[in-house]
């Protein structure tokens, strides 16, 4: 008889974004010619910068012609991509990564999902809350984390990120074994200092445990004091794992082109307490189970470090952070306290309600779409979650309608 990994029963309803995207086409249905501006998932808006455009189609050409067609490339990215990440995002900040330490992939969500594979499956994982829901979910479909009762897994330790805390995570009290952090953080926005990642790095050193590190939003620091990559933080290369993604540097969230470090120096250990690179394994399990992002694509991500592609990013981004310092200047000024949208696409509201009551309400009468933030865990009972991804002239526009609204109710 054919059987079921049980652990995809423990998951909890749906994914998030799921249920919002219910409840909106439910709004619509019922309200056909309502105009709803969605400031809920993190989705880029703006077009591919030109320099990676250009890039792209050159290398579309490359491959209709005989001479410079190209089949299967390496799995873990090609060396000329390689090389340009290894150098400027980490040699150029002082961090001692190399072009054969990075691995090239479809997605930092995958990277983020995939990674915990490698480790035991009864080793005590810590994870943020509120997090980014792949995290936890795919170590519930890997057995790690227990039943869910009360809200949480039984297995898993939480940190909670709440006001008392300063939005940061805590060093857990238990020893732990797997830490996932993200910053700048979705969805709070929040950031972390260098004393702060010390902290952190010298903990995963003295308790043998790893840390995985989730800067997908590292482009949008704009604080010179903040840390781009752990590996700025000294002995970070033995404990820590870093995940990065072209999707909000460079607008590459339908195009598909990400990164993960591991460095060589990375250890776990077996059960009998030898150590083991981690390197090794991840290139095993890279190289076996997925098969290498396009060469046009990698062409186009390369592009983002020739110095057009550098200032059409930083124009992106500034784009979007523009939106973001409007959203967070305003829900101040109504009367709502704010974290991120400094240094981040997030701005994470105290709703002074329940999340999802407040989601209907902007969405009923601004017919504005954020996202809960009960959503991402308990400690986002509360507040809601808003970006800065969209098109100006709509998060103006979403803005004035949010301030009627909350100036009447
Ligand atoms: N990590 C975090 C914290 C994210 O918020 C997201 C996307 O929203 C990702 C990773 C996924 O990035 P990618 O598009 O590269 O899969």
């Amino acid at each position: 008889m054919i059987r079921i990994n049980e652990h995809y029963l423990k998951l909890q309803a749906s994914y998030l974004f799921s249920d919002i995207a219910k409840r909106v086409a439910a709004f619509q249905k019922a309200n056909p010619g309502k105009d709803v501006i969605k400031l809920g998932i993190g989705d880029v808006t703006r077009p591919l910068p030109a320099a990676c455009i250009q890039a792209f189609h050159k290398a579309v050409d490359e491959m209709a012609a005989a001479a410079t067609f190209r089949g299967y490339g390496p799995e873990q990215g090609y060396d000329f991509l390689r090389e340009k990440i290894a150098k400027d995002d980490f040699q150029a900040r002082g961090a001692d990564i190399a072009a054969d330490e990075i691995f090239v992939s479809d997605g930092a969500k995958c990277d983020n999902g995939n990674l915990q594979e490698i480790f035991a499956t009864d080793i005590t994982v810590a994870i943020p809350d509120p997090v980014y829901p792949v995290y936890l979910d795919t170590n519930v479909m890997a057995g790690r984390t227990g039943g869910f009762a009360d809200g949480r897994y039984a297995g898993v330790v939480y940190m909670d990120c709440t006001r008392d805390t300063g939005f940061i995570p805590e060093l857990p009290r238990k020893k732990v074994d797997l830490i996932y952090l993200c910053f700048p953080n979705n969805p709070t926005g929040g950031t972390i200092t260098k004393p702060q990642l010390k902290q952190w790095v010298d903990y995963a050193r003295g308790n043998k445990a790893i840390i995985l590190f989730d800067a997908a939003y590292e482009t949008f620091i704009r604080d010179d004091r903040l840390p781009h990559s752990i590996f700025e933080i000294e002995g970070a290369r033995e404990v820590a794992i870093e995940f990065r993604s072209f999707s909000k540097q460079a607008g590459f969230t339908g195009t598909r082109c990400a990164y993960t470090v591991v460095p060589k120096a990375c250890t776990a250990f077996t059960a009998a307490g030898e150590p083991r690179p981690v390197h090794a394994l991840w290139h095993r399990r890279h190289t076996t189970k997925f098969n290498g992002v396009s060469y046009p694509v990698q062409r186009a991500a390369e592009a983002v470090y020739s110095p057009e592609g550098r200032a059409q990013c930083r124009e992106l981004i500034d784009y979007y952070l523009r939106n973001a310092a409007l959203i967070r200047k305003e829900m101040t000024a109504l009367g709502y306290e704010c974290i991120g949208g400094e240094n981040s696409p997030y701005i994470w509201v105290d709703g002074k309600t329940d999340s999802w009551k407040f989601f209907d309400l902007l969405l009923e009468k601004a017919n504005v779409v954020c996202t809960p933030g009960v959503g991402f865990g308990r400690c986002g009972a509360g507040f809601i979650r808003i970006s800065a991804f969209n098109d100006h002239e709509k998060v103006q526009a979403a803005i004035e309608r949010i301030r009627k609204t909350l100036t009447v109710a």
